[in-house]
């Protein structure tokens, strides 16, 4: 059976020194019957972003550079992990794989969303195809395994959704295959269709996600999110410079945190794993010998003790008001949430008055335009781009840092509930 789901993110495969520092955490547990899940190598996403966007606008040339430089970061990478060896047959896999990358590339006619699965996907193909065989080099057997062949989602491209009975049939195969010591490898973010088809990914961050699904079907104990802080902070540590580490967190506490805007854990990961009861970790590669922190069921005072801050940039806030005076009403807001819903827009923070209701969203133009377009006849739209939103949970024990960070700034929006101060401020 396989116990324990490690997920590396993309500054944990970085550069070659990053890659050591796997292999050695990946030995240090090779006998706790782990499965590892693997993000692309450090900004291969963005830079594989930009290629495709360079493609697409017929700027080929520019594109051309945006993959060499991917080819150059990993072939750096390589070499120095097989002690410049340019004879390895991973080279050549490697290669093949820039190859069919390369084509795909130029399949500008097909829409973005299905043309962005089909090339940004390789960059986990390609980080697993280097990790796997330089685990094999130091004598660590590992089995690479296609996520495509078991995360089955739905043809929502670049957000797709499993299908969670064939996912299921799939994955849960791996524990009657599964032989002590050897560690499998599989990538993160990506999937296929159901139909086997079409690649597909689950959204930017998706990495996390991938290691809560196999997790879920291989019904596994644990899933281990390896950072480059020390676990789970009360704030981003590049943001605020006195952070505590939060030792324990509930599910529905990461839930909560994930919602407001913490980016360390993708929001979709925790209910696969509240649903069976499997602990989360996150723990420090940088610091493997550092206490994680524990996300479980299990209730615990303490929680309510720490305030979080959570500060999530580009949001806009938007105010709308019926032009015939009437009250906003339940008539009113179903007719406004109806046109988010429409448009699949999110609001993060919502107040009301009698005449008016604010809520701000993640910026996208499009779906700015589109609320527009839809609400303009019967109701009257202001609109302030570029704001943040602050949000502090358990706010009644300590202000302070919330306080620093709010200095000199105008507050749009301020809402409050029993656990929640949350304002819209500008940044
Ligand atoms: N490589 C993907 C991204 O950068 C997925 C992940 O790292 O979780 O978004
Ligand atoms: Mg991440």
């Amino acid at each position: 059976m396989i116990k324990k789901i490690y997920k590396f993110g993309g500054a944990s495969v970085k550069d070659a020194a990053a890659v050591r520092n796997l292999k050695n955490i990946v030995v240090q547990h090779k006998d706790e019957d782990i499965f590892l899940v693997v993000s692309a190598m450090g900004k291969t996403t963005n830079m594989l972003e930009k290629a495709l966007k360079d493609f697409r606008e017929h700027k080929g040339e520019l594109g051309i550079e945006a993959l060499g430089e991917v080819m150059s970061y990993h072939e750096k990478i390589i070499l120095d992990l097989f002690d410049q060896n340019h004879e390895h047959p991973v080279i050549e896999s490697v290669s093949e794989l820039f190859i069919e990358l390369w084509e795909k590339l130029q399949c500008t006619d097909q829409p973005y969303d299905y043309q962005y699965d089909q090339t940004v996907s390789y960059g986990e193909l390609i980080s697993t195809t280097i990790i796997q065989e330089y685990l094999n080099h130091c004598d660590v057997p590992c089995r690479w395994l296609d996520a495509r062949k078991y995360v089955l989602t739905d043809d929502r491209f670049r957000s797709a959704s499993p299908d969670w009975d064939e996912t299921r049939l799939r994955i849960s195969k791996l524990n009657e295959e599964h032989i002590h010591g050897i560690v499998c490898i599989t990538q993160g973010f990506i999937g296929a269709t159901v139909d086997g088809k079409h690649t597909v990914t689950l959204g930017r961050e998706g990495s996390d996600y991938t290691a809560a699904i196999f997790a879920n079907c291989l019904d596994a104990e644990e899933v281990t999110i390896w950072k480059d802080v020390d676990g789970l902070l009360n704030a981003d540590p590049k943001r605020f410079n006195q952070t505590v580490q939060l030792p324990h967190i509930t599910y529905s506490e990461a839930i909560e945190l994930a919602f407001y805007g913490a980016s360390i854990i993708h929001p979709k990961t925790v209910k696969p794993l509240q649903n069976k009861g499997i602990i989360l970790k996150v723990q420090s590669f940088l610091h493997p010998d550092h206490t994680p922190s524990v996300i479980d069921g299990k209730a615990d005072p303490n929680i309510e003790r720490t305030p979080s801050y959570i500060v999530k940039d580009n949001q806009t806030l938007v105010s709308i008001s019926p032009r015939d005076y009437s009250f906003m009403n339940e008539h009113n807001l179903r007719l406004i949430f109806g046109a988010c819903d429409e448009l699949n827009l999110h609001a993060n923070v919502i107040q009301t008055s009698a005449l008016m209701l604010s809520f701000c969203f993640d910026h996208d133009e499009e779906k700015l335009k589109g609320l527009v377009a839809s609400l303009r006849e019967t109701f009257q739209l202001k609109y302030n781009k570029g704001l943040t939103l602050f949000t502090i949970r358990h706010y009644d024990y300590s202000y302070t840092m919330g306080d620093a960070f709010l200095q000199g700034k105008k507050v749009y929006l301020k809402q409050s509930s029993r656990s929640t101060l949350q304002y819209v401020i500008e940044r």
